[in-house]
Formats: C-alpha cells, structure tokens, sequence
C-alpha cells in the first residue's frame, strides 16, 4: 500500500451499473437491530438477541466488469461513486504520462506550463482508439481527460 502520483491524459468513465443479489448474514428476529445491520455477522447467534443468525438476499447493485482486453491494456486507478479513472497499463509509441511513487520519491517537479495538454489527450485517443471504443461500449460515457491523480493504492 502506498501513495500515487499521476499526471497526464486518461479516460474518465462512468461505470455500467449492474442489478444484483447480495446475501447477507442477518439475526432471524424482525425486532431485532441485527436485523439489518450495517456489517456482516459471522456468527451462529445473534450477540444482541441470541436469535439464530440466517442468510438473507437483499438486492444490490454492483458495477459490470470491464472486458479482459481493456483490464489488461488498461490500469484503473481508482473508483468514486461509479466513476473509473483508466490509465495506460502497457507503454506504446509516444507515451507521455508521468507517474510517481510518492512513498518512493523525495521530491518531485515539474514544470507542467511546457506540457502540450490537448497533444497528450490525443495521443491517448489514438494510441488506446481499440480500448476507447471497447469501453464506450462497456461504461454509461467516457471522456478524454488531462490532470493530476494522487490515491491510495
Ligand atoms: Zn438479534
């Protein structure tokens, strides 16, 4: 675990939600508060009741998977509220991302006036075009974007 830094171009993508059935590990007894509590409890018996501990479907929703070809082509750094931000995962001609470990580095600059902004998008557009229109099928909208990226990883 540890800090990253990025700074380039990379897709924003709303994610597909995706109906689904969680189960969760509830107490038995409708009056109960562990009726529908906020954690799962794996234990057989309710620690508040002492009701029997069942499985109870609920449904949820989860995001759809990303195709093998673009988990591979491409790096999520992370997910907020269904939005992916996806990185290049693999170097082709051209590449102009930066990225850091921030955890690694000492100090790090840059003078970020010299970049060529709308160039770097449309190097990741043409570069990643196969990727692109794979996750334009697969995601609610994607965008091409340029900008600065610090998360947990
Ligand atoms: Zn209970």
């Amino acid at each position: 675990m540890s800090w990253e830094i990025y700074l380039g171009p990379y897709f924003e993508c709303v994610r597909k939600p995706v109906e689904v059935t969680v189960t969760r590990r509830v107490c038995s007894s409708p009056k109960c508060a562990n009726h529908t509590p906020d954690y799962a409890m794996y234990v057989a018996f309710c620690s508040r009741c002492g009701s029997a501990v069942i499985a109870k479907d609920e449904p949820g929703t989860r995001f759809n998977p990303l195709s093998e070809r673009v988990s591979e082509q491409l790096r999520e750094m992370y997910v907020v509220h269904a939005v992916a931000f996806m990185v290049p995962n693999v170097r082709r001609d051209g590449d102009c991302r930066r990225s850091w470990d921030a955890d690694d580095e000492e100090r790090v600059s840059l003078d970020i006036g010299a970049l060529d902004v709308p160039a770097e998008r449309n190097w990741l557009d043409s570069a990643f075009a196969a990727e692109r229109a794979i996750l334009v099928a697969e995601c609610v909208s994607v965008e091409t974007k340029w900008g600065f990226h610090r998360w947990w990883s």
